[in-house]
C-alpha cells in the first residue's frame, strides 16, 4: 500500500501512543494526566475481550480503571455444565483477570440474555457511575445484533445523562462524564466506524493472559474463535495506525465536535507515528 492510500484508509481517525506522550486520557482530565476509565459491558467477556486492553493500558500509565459487568453472562454455558455454575467460572475468571491488570470488578445481578432497559437497571448503572467517577467511559456500540448489547448501550447512554444530572437526588452527588468511547466488538459490528487508535503494546501480553482465564476465550463453549479474533484484530488495528497492536475506539458521534483556533492546531498535534498527519476529535484546543 501507498502512503496515499494508507492516508486514505485511516482518513478521520487519530492513533494515540503513549509513548509519544499523546493520549486521549489527556484530553479528559484538567492537568494531563492519567484519569478514570470505566468499562461497561453486558457480559464479562466483552468487557476483558474488547475493553480489558484500554483499561491494562490506562493503567500502566498510571491512571485507573473499572469493568462493571451487568451479568456474568451464564448463559454461554456449554451443555455439560449447568448455567449457574457456568456463571461462577465467568465470575471467578473475571476476578482473575482484574486482578492481574488491577482493575476494580464490580458485578450487577442481571440475568444474561434478560439484561433490562428499564429505570431500575439505568439508576443502577446511574450510582455505581458517580460512585466510581471516571473520566471516560467505554462501552457497546447500539449496531449489535445482541439484545442484551443493544440494552446496554441505551442503559448507559441514559445512565450518564442521569449520573451528571444535579438535581436528580441519589445517595452519591452528580458526576459528569468527559468523553465517552465505543468498543470493537465483533458482534456489535453494524456501522462501527472508529476514528481512535490507541497503542496497546506495553500491556499487550498481559492482556492476552487477562483473557485466557475465560473458558470461551480459548474455544471451550462455542463455535467462535475469541482468542484468534480479538489477538488477529489488535494487529490489525495496529497495521493502521502505525502501532504493532492497537485498540480501535469509536467516538460517541455527540462528542464528535472539533474546537479549533486555526487550522495549524490540528496539524501540529495529531501525528501517525508512521509519519502520517491525522484529524479527528482530539484535536480539540
Ligand atoms: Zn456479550
Amino acid at each position: 500500500m501507498n502512503r496515499r492510500s494508507f492516508a486514505q484508509s485511516i482518513g478521520g481517525a487519530v492513533a494515540l501512543s503513549a509513548v509519544a506522550g499523546s493520549s486521549v486520557w489527556s484530553e479528559s482530565t484538567s492537568d494531563g494526566t492519567p484519569g478514570r476509565v470505566m468499562a461497561i459491558a453486558a457480559h464479562p467477556g466483552d468487557g476483558l475481550f474488547t475493553m480489558g486492553a484500554v483499561l491494562a493500558q490506562q493503567i500502566e500509565r498510571g491512571g485507573t480503571g473499572a469493568l462493571l459487568s451487568l451479568s456474568l453472562g451464564e448463559r454461554g454455558a456449554p451443555k455439560d455444565i449447568p448455567a449457574q455454575r457456568y456463571g461462577e467460572m465467568q465470575r471467578t475468571a473475571t476476578e482473575k483477570a482484574t486482578q492481574l491488570l488491577k482493575v476494580e470488578a464490580i458485578f450487577l445481578p442481571y440475568p444474561d440474555a434478560e439484561i433490562p432497559f428499564n429505570e431500575e437497571s439505568t439508576l443502577a448503572v446511574c450510582d455505581a457511575i458517580r460512585q466510581y467517577k471516571p473520566d471516560v467511559v467505554i462501552t457497546h456500540w447500539s449496531g449489535s445484533w445482541h439484545k442484551d448489547h443493544q440494552n446496554c448501550h441505551l442503559i448507559v447512554r441514559d445512565a450518564l445523562f442521569y449520573a451528571g444530572l444535579e438535581t436528580l437526588e441519589r445517595s452519591r452527588p452528580a458526576h459528569s462524564v468527559s468523553k465517552v468511547f465505543y468498543a470493537d466488538n465483533w458482534e456489535d459490528a453494524d456501522n462501527f466506524v472508529p476514528d481512535t487508535y490507541l497503542d496497546i503494546e506495553a500491556t499487550y501480553e498481559k492482556w492476552l493472559q487477562a483473557c485466557d482465564f475465560y473458558p470461551m476465550w480459548r474455544g471451550q463453549t462455542g463455535f467462535f474463535r475469541y482468542n484468534d479474533y480479538y489477538s488477529a484484530l489488535s494487529t490489525m488495528r495496529g497495521c493502521l495506525s502505525g502501532f504493532k497492536h492497537a485498540v480501535a475506539l469509536m467516538s460517541d458521534p455527540g462528542q464528535r465536535t472539533g474546537r479549533l483556533r486555526s487550522l495549524w492546531d490540528l496539524l501540529s498535534k495529531n501525528r501517525f507515528t508512521a509519519g502520517q498527519r491525522a484529524v479527528g476529535p482530539e484535536s480539540v484546543s
